[in-house]
This record gives structure tokens, C-alpha cells and sequence, in this order.
């Protein structure tokens, strides 16, 4: 890893996703130096031009340009974007063969530049894929993850926040296994500050934990419902890329939920990618975050892991 003032990421692929990315970025003043990379050159290109006139106007000076895959070579993250948006009505997992031809086509490139930095994958379905770009890139599994239910989580963060009203920042809560249709929320590890979600829901009646209900299924059909009316979900996801970023470059070992790979058994679940509390670090995942959980959780977590197994599988790496 180089110094921290010379913080450079190369992001590929410069979507409605990557350049969400790109301009919270900028906004915040994440890196110094910022490569755009696409299959298409001219958009990348166009993209850099418009974000760099930005800079002005940012908090601190950022170097923005259309670059290649040797740029890698001293990039301290890579942030994989590319690939084939959700159409309205597509699961996530319909996505699969046609985004990993493309992951694999990336990572190779990416890869031959001599890179040695951090993997950070979004494109979809983002737990097989960040699989595929760990298998691909022979990095250790530390130093390659996805966005995993990062973005679930802060969607079911806000819900909360909305329901016990009270700032998200207090809201403790995770969304885990596959960023896709069979996630779900450990409700005893939920918490509002100190205080378990359950146990606020029974003490005040004016709470109810059919809601509890309600607010997944909103959390978990929130692409759909995005997806319908305007074909593309991008800031949460971008602004969700750029706090793991800060993580990363600030080594501030915060606990996000990541896409992890789980070399260790945990509900009998190992070799894939899932979504799973992680402390994250300078160094990549320093620690996965495992817990005890009820016997329905298990279930729901070895049911959301069979899925991905089944995908990856599918995969034939
Ligand atoms: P988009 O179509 O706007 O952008 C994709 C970009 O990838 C395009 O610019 C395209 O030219 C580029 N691309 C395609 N093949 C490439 C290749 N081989 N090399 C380099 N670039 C290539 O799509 P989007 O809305 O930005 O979505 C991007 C990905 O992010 C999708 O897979 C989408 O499902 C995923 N996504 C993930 C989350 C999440 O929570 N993980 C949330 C939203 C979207």
C-alpha cells in the first residue's frame, strides 16, 4: 500500500454505478488520484472531462483522467463497476453469465498490470462475482470483497430510523447472505443505540413487529421498486462505495457488511462469498464478524448460501 497522500483508485466501468462512485469521491475528497476505465473509451473520457471540472469546487484536489489497465499497476483499490444493468422483472442471479465473461476479461487486465492492491467489486450479482474476481486475481481473499449488502444495510438502517424515529448513525442493524432476494435481517442482533429492536417493539405499543416484516420486504424489493421507475439504482450504491473507500484509506477498522470470503466454516457455509459484518481496514478484511444466531436465522442464512453455492457452481471455475 503507498502513502496515504498518494491515495489513487481506478474505477472500472463508468455507469450510472461507477460515476455515482466517481462523484462522491470527489464530493468527499476520498483519493488523489482517480482513473476511469470502460469498454467504451469515449464515455470514459467524456465522464473524466465533466468530473474534473468539479474540482474546483471539491474539498481537496483530485487528478482525474481516462486511463488503461496498466494504470493499475500502483493503484491502491480497484473498484469493479462494469457490467450489465438489471432490467425490470431480472433477478440479480439472471445476470450471472453475462457479467462473468466480463469479470473475468477485467480481472485478467487488471491483473497483468502487476497490481497489488484492493479488489472492491459492485457489479451484480455482486457475491458471485467478487467470487470469480477472487479466483481470477489469485489475490488472498483478504484483499478482494464486494459491496455485498452494504447498501442493504444502509436501506434498512434508514427504514428503522424512519419507524423509531431516531438518526440512522444510531440505528445498528444488518442486512446478511446474498445481496439479492434470500437476504435477511438477524433481528435479535438489530439495535436502536443500546436496546434491542425487539425488545423496543414490546415495550412500546405503539410499534408492532408486523412491521418488522413490512420494512424487510421493503428493504429487500427496494432494487425492484427503484428499477421500475427509473431502470437503474445508483447513489446509495455509490455513496456506499465511497464509505468503504474512506474506511479502507482512513484504516479506521470500521465494521461494514461486505461481501466476504468464507474460508472457515460458519452455519457449515464455506468457499463462497456472502454478505457478512467485516472490520475493514488499510489491509483489506482484517476480521470477518461471525455471531451467534437462532435456529430460523441458520436456516436462512445456509438457504441464502446454498443459492450462491449453486451459482458458483453453475460457474464451472
Ligand atoms: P451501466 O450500464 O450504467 O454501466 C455499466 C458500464 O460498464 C458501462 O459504462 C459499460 O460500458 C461498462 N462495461 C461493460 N463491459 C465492460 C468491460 N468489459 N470493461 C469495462 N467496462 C465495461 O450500469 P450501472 O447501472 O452502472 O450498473 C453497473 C453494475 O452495478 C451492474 O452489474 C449492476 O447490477 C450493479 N449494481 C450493483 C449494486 C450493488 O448493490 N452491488 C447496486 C446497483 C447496481
Amino acid at each position: 500500500m503507498r502513502q496515504i497522500d498518494t491515495r489513487k483508485v481506478v474505477l472500472v466501468g463508468t455507469g450510472f454505478v461507477g460515476m455515482s462512485y466517481a462523484y462522491s469521491l470527489l464530493n468527499q475528497g476520498l483519493a488523489e488520484e482517480l482513473v476511469l476505465i470502460d469498454i467504451n473509451k469515449e464515455k470514459a473520457i467524456g465522464e473524466a472531462m465533466d468530473l474534473s471540472h468539479g474540482v474546483p469546487y471539491a474539498p481537496r484536489h483530485m487528478t482525474i483522467y481516462a486511463g488503461d489497465y496498466n494504470d493499475c499497476k500502483d493503484a491502491d483499490l480497484v473498484v469493479i463497476t462494469a457490467g450489465v444493468a438489471q432490467k425490470p422483472g431480472e433477478t440479480r442471479l439472471d445476470l450471472l453469465q453475462r457479467n462473468k465473461a466480463i469479470m473475468v476479461d477485467i480481472v485478467e487486465s487488471i491483473m497483468k498490470s502487476g497490481f497489488s492492491g484492493i479488489i472492491l467489486v459492485a457489479s451484480n450479482p455482486v457475491d458471485v462475482m467478487t467470487y470469480v474476481a477472487y479466483k481470477v486475481s489469485g489475490l488472498p481473499a483478504h484483499r478482494v470483497f464486494g459491496s455485498g449488502t452494504s447498501l442493504d444495510s444502509a436501506r434498512l438502517r434508514y427504514a428503522l430510523s424512519r419507524y423509531f424515529e431516531v438518526d440512522a448513525h444510531s440505528v445498528h442493524a444488518y442486512v446478511i447472505g446474498e445481496h439479492g432476494d434470500s437476504e435477511f435481517v438477524p433481528w435479535s442482533n438489530a439495535f436502536i443505540g443500546i436496546k434491542p429492536v425487539l425488545d423496543v417493539i414490546s415495550e412500546h405499543p405503539e410499534y408492532d413487529f408486523a412491521d418488522l416484516d413490512r420494512i424487510y420486504v421493503e428493504v429487500r424489493d427496494a432494487a425492484y421498486e427503484i428499477i421500475k421507475r427509473k431502470q437503474a439504482t445508483y447513489y446509495g450504491i455509490g455513496l456506499s462505495l465511497a464509505h468503504i473507500t474512506r474506511v479502507i484509506f482512513n484504516n479506521s477498522n470500521s465494521i461494514v457488511p461486505v461481501s466476504v470470503y468464507l474460508e472457515k466454516p460458519f452455519c457449515g457455509v464455506s468457499d463462497l462469498y456472502i454478505g457478512l459484518p467485516a472490520v475493514i481496514n488499510r489491509h483489506g478484511i482484517k476480521e470477518i464478524i461471525t455471531f451467534p444466531m437462532n435456529q430460523n436465522d441458520r436456516e436462512r442464512f445456509v438457504h441464502s448460501a446454498a443459492i450462491l453455492q449453486r451459482e458458483i457452481s453453475s460457474l464451472g471455475l
